[in-house]
């Protein structure tokens, strides 16, 4: 029987799950999201739209009238509501609970022999003092919850930055982190579906400013022992977590090439875009066969691929002029945005070995050149 399709969150994460949906038309019969912005992302790829609040109730409430399951392109949903719907949630509210929550999460990891990096939780100043003592300086203070892009996050390197970081989040639940020196950032997309069929993407690189990721280069130019060892984490912990669906799992690769997870995300990722182009299953796809229970698809990377993000310029804030881009390999994603703000995500775009006979070296300069190409310019 085909299933109503609702899903928490319209922007570009919604938007793609709302195409890869449409093509699924024999199990889905119709996609309805909740977001707070009129018209958001979601709606302009064709889904029905409840405007409202993640977090209000009778938002959710109705969503779940008119779906059979539920998903979330945030992890910020009020967990207290959705364990109380009829309608199915995937990945389920008690495996949303324990990632919601850093300190939580990174708790669950280490004692289901996960490696992490060493952490505690604080609970004042003279707590963070003390810790610190045992981590060692550089360390990493962090907001436990609905933090993202890095915006919940205070390097300490000094003794004299300890109460200036603390101050710094006034009043918020905090953990601490052991600072990791890493040689390059990773993720892998994993999916695990109802049945308990997993199922891994290849090892991505990813290249980060600002904390905002900037660039996926996929395959991740590590050697093959960092590639299956990460791969064997990835899908441990889809094992332990359990709940179904699509999740990003990203990961340290230190000095010693030991792999160390920063964190989960319960949901399609960023660096899952190239998947687009570059596997036969898409991320997206991947979501919705998971949830749905389907056999999951093919994660073989066909190939190689370089994705770039577009983000608003700094100091600018207003409309923009239409984003193109037509070059032979390269796909853009534009997500429907009408305003652009300082670091927001406006689109992507991906660059595909189609000949599978190119360096990654070759694919980053040409996505050099395209940026320049599809910058994002004010309407005047
Ligand atoms: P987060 O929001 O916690 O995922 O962190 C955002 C970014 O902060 C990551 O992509 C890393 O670049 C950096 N980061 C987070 N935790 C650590 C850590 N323990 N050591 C070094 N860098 C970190």
């Amino acid at each position: 029987m085909k299933k109503r399709l609702g899903i928490i969150g319209g922007g570009q994460l919604g938007m793609m799950i709302t195409d890869a949906a449409q093509n699924l038309s024999e199990y889905i019969s119709e996609i309805t999201v909740l977001d707070p912005t009129e018209n958001c992302p979601a709606a302009q790829a064709g889904a029905k739209q409840i405007v409202g609040d993640f977090k209000d109730e009778i938002a959710i409430l109705k969503l779940a009238e008119q779906s059979d399951i539920i998903t979330y392109e945030i992890e910020s949903g009020n967990t207290d509501v959705l364990s109380k719907l009829k309608a199915k949630i995937e990945p389920s509210p008690s495996t949303l609970e324990i990632i919601q929550d850093k300190l939580s999460q990174k708790t669950f990891l280490s004692e289901n022999g996960l490696p992490v990096s060493q952490f505690y939780d604080i609970t004042s100043l003279d707590d963070l003092r003390e810790k610190i003592k045992d981590l060692g300086l550089p360390v990493l203070l962090k907001v436990r919850r609905d933090a993202y892009d890095g915006r919940g996050n205070f390097k300490i390197a000094s003794e004299s930055e300890i109460e200036k970081a603390y101050q710094h989040f006034d009043g918020k639940s905090l953990m601490v982190e052991k600072f990791v020196n890493f040689k390059m950032e990773v993720s892998v997309i994993a999916a695990r579906n109802t049945k308990g069929e997993i199922a891994a993407y290849p090892l991505v690189e990813n290249i980060h400013e600002d904390n905002i990721l900037k660039m996926t280069i996929a395959p991740a130019r590590v050697s093959d022992d960092v590639i299956s060892n990460a791969g064997e984490i990835a899908k441990k912990t889809m094992e332990v977590l359990k709940g179904a669906g699509v999740f990003g799992v990203e990961m340290f690769v230190d000095q010693d090439n030991k792999i160390l997870i920063n964190e989960i995300a319960p949901r399609v990722h960023n660096s899952g875009h190239h998947t687009l182009q570059s596997c036969k299953t898409s991320q997206f796809e991947q979501h919705i066969r998971a949830i749905l229970g389907l056999e999951l698809g093919s994660t073989d990377l066909v190939h190689k691929t370089v994705m770039c993000n577009i983000l608003g310029p700094h100091g600018f804030e207003g409309k923009y002029k239409p984003v193109q881009l037509e070059r032979d390999g390269a796909y853009l994603k534009m997500y429907g945005k009408d305003i652009s703000k300082p670091q927001r995500k406006i689109g992507h775009f991906n660059v595909v070995d189609l000949s599978d006979s190119k360096d990654t070296s070759e694919l980053l300069k040409m996505a050099d050149e395209i940026k320049n190409s599809v910058s994002i310019i004010p309407l005047s």
